[in-house]
Parts: C-alpha cells; sequence; structure tokens
C-alpha cells in the first residue's frame, strides 16, 4: 500500500478543519450555552447537532465491535462516497476502478468530481476477478470500488476474490455492504486491522428500514476516517436523524427480525417469478431484491407501472439486457406483483 500522504490529494492532507463552537467546548458540566448565536428558545431543535455524532457512534462502535475512531458517519452512504472522491481523488488527474454493473452512485461522484471513471465488466455469473480490476489500475488509481451483495446483481461477489484484490492493490479498496446484513457471508468489518487500505461502507437505509433519516457508515483505519472527518460539513447529521438512529440501535432485535421475514419472502417471491410465463432467468440473490430476465422488459415494467406497481427496470444497464430488478416488499405487496405479472400473460 502507498502511504496515506500519497493517496491524499495535497490540499486535504495540509487543510485545517473548521472548527465549530462545539468542537471547541468538550466538557461535560457547563450549563450556559452562549457560544453558538442560537436561539435559548424551542429546545431541543434550538442546538446544534454533535458534530462527531458521540453517544450515536459509542453504541454503534458496541455493537458493531469496531473501536469509535473507526467510525464515520455521514448523510447516507452517498456522502461518504462523495468524500472519499473528495479526500483522494485530483479532479481532471486521478482515476478510480469499479466493477460494472453496479451501483450508480460511485459513476456519478466521480463525475461530478471530474475523475475518471474506469468500469471492468463482471462475468456471466456476475463475479470479478482481482486480476482484471488490478489491470484496469495504472499509477493515478486511487480507488477500486466493489459492492457485495451487489446491486443491481444481487450476489454475494467471492470473499476470497476481494481480500486478494484488497491486499494486492497499493490504493484504497471501496467494499459497499449495504446489503451485507442480508447475506450469509460475514462483513469486512472485523477484518480492518489486517487490511488498512480497506474502507467498509454500510447503510440504515435497507436492513435498517431507514431510508428516510439518512444516515450512513463507513468504517476504515483511524487515519482514512480522520481524513473524512476533516472535510465533512461540521453539522452533517442532524439531532432528529441522530436521536433516531439511536433508539433503533436499541431495538436491533427487530431488524432480525424483519431480515428474517424478507428473507423467506424473497425465497416464496422467487419461486412465484420462476412459475410465470414472462420470467425467462432468475439470478441467485443475497439481498431483499432480485434481478430477473423476462421476455421483454421494458413493456412489462409499462405495464406494471399501469397497474400502480413500480419495480427497477435495468434493462439499460451493462449485462442486464431486458432485466427487471424486483424489490421484496410485504407478503400483500408480493402477492399483487405477482397477480398483475400472471395477467400480463392472460
Ligand atoms: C441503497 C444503497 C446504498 C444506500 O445509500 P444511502 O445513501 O445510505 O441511502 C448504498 N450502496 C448501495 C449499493 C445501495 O444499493
Amino acid at each position: 500500500m502507498k502511504t496515506l500522504q500519497e493517496l491524499t490529494r495535497p490540499n486535504i492532507w495540509k487543510l485545517k478543519p473548521y472548527s465549530s463552537a462545539r468542537d471547541e467546548y468538550k466538557g461535560a458540566t457547563a450549563s450556559v450555552f452562549l457560544d453558538a448565536n442560537e436561539n435559548p428558545y424551542n429546545s431541543p431543535h434550538n442546538r446544534y447537532p454533535d458534530p462527531m455524532q458521540r453517544d450515536l457512534k459509542a453504541l454503534l462502535a458496541k455493537q458493531k465491535k469496531v473501536d469509535t475512531a473507526r467510525v464515520f458517519l455521514g448523510n447516507g452512504s452517498d456522502e461518504a462516497i462523495d468524500l472519499v472522491f473528495r479526500v483522494f481523488c485530483e479532479p481532471d488527474r486521478d482515476n478510480v476502478v469499479a466493477i460494472d454493473p453496479t451501483y450508480g452512485m460511485y459513476q456519478v461522484c466521480a463525475e461530478v468530481n471530474n475523475v475518471e471513471y474506469r468500469k471492468v465488466l463482471l462475468d456471466d455469473d456476475f463475479q470479478f476477478s482481482a486480476d482484471a480490476l488490478l489491470a484496469a489500475t495504472d499509477e493515478r488509481t486511487k480507488l477500486i470500488f466493489v459492492c457485495s451483495p451487489n446491486n443491481p446483481t444481487g450476489n454475494d461477489l467471492n470473499h476470497a476474490e476481494i481480500e486478494r484484490l484488497v491486499r494486492a492493490f497499493d490504493g484504497l479498496v471501496v467494499l459497499d455492504e449495504a446489503y451485507n446484513d442480508f447475506s450469509d457471508q460475514p462483513s469486512f468489518l472485523a477484518r480492518l486491522d489486517e487490511l488498512p487500505n480497506l474502507i467498509v461502507l454500510q447503510t440504515f437505509s435497507k436492513a435498517w428500514g431507514c431510508a428516510g433519516i439518512r444516515l450512513g457508515m463507513a468504517f476504515a483505519s483511524e487515519e482514512i476516517i480522520a481524513l473524512m472527518n476533516k472535510i465533512k460539513y461540521p453539522y452533517n447529521v442532524n439531532q432528529l436523524t441522530q436521536g433516531e438512529a439511536i433508539s433503533m440501535l436499541h431495538r436491533h432485535y427487530e431488524i432480525e427480525r424483519w431480515v428474517r421475514t424478507l428473507k423467506e419472502e424473497r425465497e416464496c417471491l422467487e419461486r412465484a417469478f420462476g412459475r410465470l410465463p414472462c420470467t425467462v432467468k432468475l439470478f441467485p440473490s443475497n439481498a431483499n431484491f432480485f434481478l430477473a430476465r423476462v421476455t421483454d422488459a421494458v413493456g412489462i415494467y409499462n405495464y406494471l407501472v399501469g397497474e400502480g406497481i413500480i419495480v427497477r427496470n435495468r434493462h439499460t444497464v451493462s449485462l442486464c439486457r431486458d432485466c427487471l430488478r424486483v424489490t421484496v416488499g410485504t407478503r400483500l405487496e408480493n402477492d399483487k406483483l405477482i397477480e398483475a405479472l400472471k395477467r400480463y400473460n392472460a
């Protein structure tokens, strides 16, 4: 691995971050706060939130069994994705490599930041080869993006191959585990000690049922997390979100129940899908959605919209010709989808 200084944009390495009123005051005993030009009325919303989200991070770090210094919290994983570009990639000079197809935000963030985005096609089983990704890198490649289980394909990537990639690459590997709660494969979180160039992304948006509160997590070495914290907006995670996330962490048993139910419902939905005349192929899933090749993705998508049912049309995505991505809903919602599709063929 290159040194972190070699991998970081020089201006970010040198940057002295904004210091907020609440950064400078870190004591525990004060009761009169006249430092931040807040309105003294309208408690509790009158106060700025904790910029380092200490209570939330303490609870999360305990559940995830990582040190709080290895946790970054942001406005969705999308903020973490954008920040890694802004910390490490010099616009118009550096590049990143990613599997293809995958989550669209990596490419959007690359383009917003004017960073070249190099795609390496997955194979027919939607697996990747570390060598193929490495072959696409050069001395200006700062980041490699992989996503497991992958979106929109739904499958786990081969974990031995992920490890091989992380060990062989001299830059940073961003592993997006947004759907790991649904997978039987272990998270790479426990491996951060051995893999100092790994950044793991997770989110409250999927298994945790909290897409609306916008909370994403990045886990990495203390030094990488410190760089991300240095350039984030000071109050990037609002007070309502921090409070709701804390209450969700206290209800973690509920998430385990949701995950179990959704995996059962997925199997049910896949079985029903497999019997539909319009289904050409079902791709194996380790997530709360699956990809299906159908006879006519565009026609079926439009038909379902007319029925008030929205799935994701992935027809134009690499390797996903005539594919729909279907999120697992409640039993009732899944039944409505299947009934509508049975009528389509009638
Ligand atoms: C849904 C999803 C996310 C979550 O993004 P948030 O900004 O945290 O809501 C991240 N990565 C992948 C691959 C996803 O599909």
